[in-house]
């Protein structure tokens, strides 16, 4: 409503981006409760693409407070999955990107298609990086790098646990590489079939 007064409108805009957050979290705790069996989730072609709108649309606010920009280089691949997962998976990866890159800082999200059988999710970006010796423990849950405690960003440790769980569900596989200082690149591999009943998804049209 652009008639209302920019002090509210801005506190408004806040309060709904704490919800999101509130929402992110239980969300998280949710799944991580139920820890997610695979009879109980349907599975159905996916356009990696909208999963990647829907969460970049989503987490739009966050990223401009923190002066992140974002570059996007996608294909339209379809994956074998559930969205509602699909989309948590890429909104825990995407805002660590966000929370662990300082201002002027950049990200870079890529959907490839890597082969007949699977194709690419990747997020990347020139944040904080974490050291080799903590590489190992980023998906235990509640794991927490010191530096990233320091900087009082981001929640319970749980995200990237939940993100590892999700992509085994999915018959995935997920590759976390960082650099110190320099960045973090996350890649998730997809298969574009389901693996139970070998059902081919659709060519993708070009
Ligand atoms: P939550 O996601 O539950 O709000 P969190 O972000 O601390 O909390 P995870 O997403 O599981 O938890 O990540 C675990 C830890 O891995 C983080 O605390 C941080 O130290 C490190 N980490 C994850 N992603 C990145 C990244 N892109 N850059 C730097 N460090 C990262
Ligand atoms: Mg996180």
């Amino acid at each position: 409503d652009e008639s209302l007064h920019d002090d509210l409108k801005k506190t408004l805009k806040s309060n709904l981006e704490e919800f999101d957050r509130i929402s992110d979290i239980i969300n998280n705790l949710l799944t991580l409760n139920a820890f997610v069996r695979s009879e109980y989730i349907s599975f159905g072609p996916v356009h990696l693409i909208k999963i990647v709108e829907t969460v970049t649309e989503k987490l739009k606010g966050l990223r401009e407070r923190r002066e992140v920009t974002l570059t996007l280089d996608t294909v339209d691949a379809v994956v074998w999955g559930n969205s509602t997962a699909l989309e948590q998976i890429a909104t825990n990866v995407f805002k660590n990107a966000i929370n662990y890159t300082p201002r002027g800082g950049s990200i870079s999200i890529s959907v490839k298609d890597v082969s007949l059988y699977y194709a690419e999710l990747a997020i990347a970006d020139t944040g904080i990086g974490v050291d080799r010796k903590d590489l190992m423990r980023v998906f235990e849950p509640f794991y927490r790098s010191k530096r990233s405690k320091e900087r009082r960003r981001g929640g319970s440790g749980l995200g990237l646990a939940i993100v590892g769980e999700l992509v085994r569900l999915h018959y995935g596989q997920i590759a976390f590489r960082s650099s110190p200082g320099k960045g973090t690149t996350v890649r998730i591999t997809l298969p574009k079939r389901d693996r139970g009943s070998g059902t081919h998804i659709a060519p993708i049209e070009p």
